[in-house]
């Protein structure tokens, strides 16, 4: 069998790092003034997570389908502030809950400019894990960095925060992979890409292209079956990653999705689960779960 872990960064529309900025602004509002882009809540837009969260919740709901959510605390914040019903939905039994900042910061300061020292990266993680552990009556369990970026204090931190796992690294592989332990008691669930000589041409299993219109529905899908088909070893997992605004948002052409285009998104989305499950070689689950029950 092999484990499949849907995981969703819940950020805001497109996180861009700019410089001397801690906070990440959102890529729709990069025209807006300075005094709007110096101000983390005002430089995030939620539009687009919002536009696909009835349709993306009911379809994640309607399948069963065990999730790992990396919130933004910032963007968890707006969303109780703006629509308090929908956090309820995310407080459903299949829903694993992890860290990806509290306002997208690059934790390397690679982009920013930004270093951060130790104390800084923990004020950071510790503030927005007890804001999502408090909005959603929760305790976190994984990490995800923001950019997939993370520090040599990074894991360390995650130890004495006791968080359990992190999912920041990538790691090339042609079939399903098994965590490790990365720091102390800390595992580690890298997010698979997979050789750009192999039949899978170099896809990082992140759905970005796929919804950039880059990578057609029916290449993926084959990608992820091939993954499957590869897998050999009982226990090993592969993670669909993807963000909670790409059903709405295109970054390529800059504009946020119609009704419709956002149906037909989540429909590949579904269709790809259902070609994952018809295989009849495939568990759904979360780290969480895979963890709790070893
Ligand atoms: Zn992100």
């Amino acid at each position: 069998m092999v484990y499949i872990f849907v995981c969703i960064d819940f950020d805001r529309d497109y996180a861009l790092p700019i410089k001397n900025s801690k906070h990440a602004i959102s890529y729709p509002l990069k025209e807006q003034p300075k005094e709007i882009l110096k101000d983390p809540k005002l430089s995030a837009s939620l539009k687009g997570t919002l536009d696909c969260f009835e349709p993306f919740i009911n379809c994640l709901t309607d399948f069963n389908l065990p999730s790992t959510f990396y919130f933004e605390a910032r963007s968890l914040k707006l969303l109780k502030e703006t629509n308090s019903k929908y956090v309820s939905l995310l407080k459903k039994q299949i829903f694993e809950h992890g860290v990806h900042g509290f306002d997208h910061e690059d934790l390397t300061g690679e982009e920013t400019g930004v270093s951060l020292n130790r104390d800084e990266e923990t004020h950071i993680i510790k503030r927005a894990q007890a804001e999502i552990e408090s909005i959603l009556d929760t305790k976190v369990y994984g990490f995800r960095a923001p950019y997939m970026k993370n520090t040599a204090n990074t894991f360390d931190i995650l130890n004495e925060l006791n968080i359990r796992y992190d999912s920041s690294l990538y790691v090339e592989a042609e079939a399903a992979i098994k965590p490790y332990k990365i720091n102390g008691n800390l595992m580690e669930f890298p997010v698979i890409k997979t050789p750009k000589q192999s039949i899978m041409k170099g896809m990082y299993t992140y759905l970005w292209p796929l919804f950039e219109g880059k990578r057609k529905e029916e290449d993926v899908i084959s990608n992820y079956l091939q993954l499957v088909k590869n897998s050999q070893h009982d226990d090993s997992y592969i993670s669909i990653n993807l963000h909670s605004w790409h059903f709405s948002y295109n970054i390529s052409q800059g504009r946020y999705l119609s009704k419709m285009e956002i149906q037909e998104n989540v429909r590949i989305f579904e269709n790809l689960i259902s070609k994952l499950q018809e295989t009849g070689k495939i568990t759904l689950s979360t780290p969480k779960k895979w963890l709790e029950e070893r």
